[in-house]
């Protein structure tokens, strides 16, 4: 697999930047999970310019997910690359305004936002991104007596033949199709037919465009564009029921795979994907849907803006965790299979479990030239744990070594939990050869802050 360019092997060592994977180690314990700023930077310019190019019909805009990694001082990052944001709900919605992103930038989505949620996005001209008949009219109680206009679009479900695909998410072999049906969010055509009836009727909200968002199901691009072609053909049954209304904006969500992405790869018989499209050949493809679906149905792509969600590619890359070997040891009954036990658990990588994932590792203190060794690498808490199932690694891998999982910058973090006890790592940015934490280790007393004993049960 070939390292993300923040990523380099000098005398043996993995470096992050300018700093070895080892000085993060020993400087903040492990395990840790680890960001590079610079590769945050990159990856995020070199989406946006990939869709500027692709785009040049309208404005073109990158809102990456917030959920992907909610450590603030990455949104900063973001916010000094001028990007803006999806956020799910209130409380997403609340932490990326409080870091200074443009609001006029910001989608509320979420299938189930709350009056105050939407109250919020009302109040700083963020796009209401509705997902449901409900929401329409709390969006329009709220604005009938005056004030600030709601913006707002409408969240449609993808559709389209080529979702009869095969999805990476299944290990049942589910087609796209299945899954997405599966999904709740967006609306029904007729129902988005009628809410946008009533929206344009009511003088008080502004319908400003549609959204669809297919989640990270595949990296095939005939699926992608079949999808935005879709959604085109919605938008033209919407139009024809409301006097011929044209969006301004088509957001076309995230769910774009990152280079060597883990999800999917822990299926067993499904090999090593493909690598993914570039974010050139991906933007260009939806980009050139979009414009000749426009065309087909007669509207005119010019000055029509553009924005897509990634979240996944964003963040991904830019992530390492950083665990040591705790323990290697031997079945008795598989003595051909061993364990090499790590201080991190599956409970802080939740995608091995909910998304089949498989990050890349790699052994980040030392080049050993010992042959290979089939092992499970495992995590230390009491389940199964097994982080990767029948890797290779050095057969004189020993306790104290340092093992780097990459491409964990987008949704690891963000999954942690508790189980077992264990308090949550640190995050810390790298930026050249500055190390920074961004967001402290729990304690372990923290775990526990929570809890109240009624006084009755402790005798006193
Ligand atoms: C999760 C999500 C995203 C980001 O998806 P990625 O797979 O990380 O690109 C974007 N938009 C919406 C609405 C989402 O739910």
């Amino acid at each position: 697999m070939p390292l993300h360019e923040h990523l380099s092997f000098r005398d043996g060592e993995l470096f992050l930047d300018e700093v070895s994977a080892g000085q993060i180690a020993r400087e903040f314990g492990t395990p840790v999970f680890a960001v590079s700023e610079t590769q945050l930077r990159r990856d995020t310019r070199r989406w946006t310019k990939a869709l500027e190019d692709a785009w040049p019909d309208g404005p073109a805009a990158l809102l990456p997910a917030f959920k992907a990694n909610t450590c603030l001082a990455l949104r900063h990052v973001l916010n000094g690359e001028g990007v803006g944001c999806d956020t799910f709900g209130e409380h997403e919605l609340r932490a990326a305004l409080s870091t200074g992103v443009d609001p006029a930038r910001v989608s509320l989505n979420g299938t189930n936002k709350s009056e105050g949620a939407i109250r919020l996005a009302i109040e700083h001209g963020v796009r209401i991104t509705l997902d449901s008949p409900r929401e329409v009219e709390t969006v329009l109680a709220l604005t009938s007596s005056g004030g600030r206009p709601a913006l707002v679009r409408l969240r449609l479900r993808p559709g389209g033949e080529t979702l009869a695909g095969p999805s990476d998410f299944s290990d049942r072999g589910d087609s796209i199709a299945e899954l997405a049906a599966a999904y709740r969010p967006g609306f029904a055509l007729a129902d988005a037919e009628r809410a946008a009836r009533s929206i344009v009727d009511s003088g008080s909200a502004r319908l400003v465009g549609t959204h669809v968002h297919l989640g990270r199901h595949t990296t095939s691009l005939s699926t992608w564009s079949g999808v935005v072609s879709d959604h085109v053909r919605q938008i033209a049954r919407i139009s024809a029921v409301c006097g011929g209304w044209r969006p301004a904006e088509i957001d076309l969500g995230g769910g774009y795979a990152e280079r060597g992405s883990p999800v999917g790869q822990a299926i067993v018989g499904r090999g090593a994907a493909p690598e993914p499209p570039s974010p050139e050949r991906y933007t260009q493809v939806v980009a050139q849907a979009l414009r000749a679906g426009m065309r087909q149905h007669g509207f005119d792509s010019k000055g029509v803006a553009l924005q897509l969600e990634p979240g996944r590619a964003v963040y991904g890359p830019a992530g390492v965790h950083l665990t040591r070997v705790v323990s290697v040891r031997r079945s008795p009954e598989r003595p051909d299979r061993q364990w090499v036990e790590l201080d991190t658990t599956e409970q802080f990588l939740a995608d091995v479990v909910l998304e089949h994932a498989r990050y890349p590792f790699v052994l980040a203190n030392r080049v050993s030239a010992a042959p290979g060794v089939p092992v499970d690498l495992t995590g230390s808490s009491c389940g199964f744990d097994i982080i990767a199932a029948g890797v290779t690694v050095p057969g004189d891998i020993a306790p104290g070594d340092l093992v780097a999982l990459l491409n964990t910058g987008a949704y690891v973090e963000t999954q942690t939990t508790n189980f077992n006890a264990f308090p949550r790592p640190a995050t810390v940015l790298v930026s050249g050869d500055l190390v920074e934490v961004i967001r402290r280790a729990e304690t372990p007393a923290e775990v526990f802050a929570r809890d109240r004993i009624p006084a009755r049960l402790t005798g006193r």
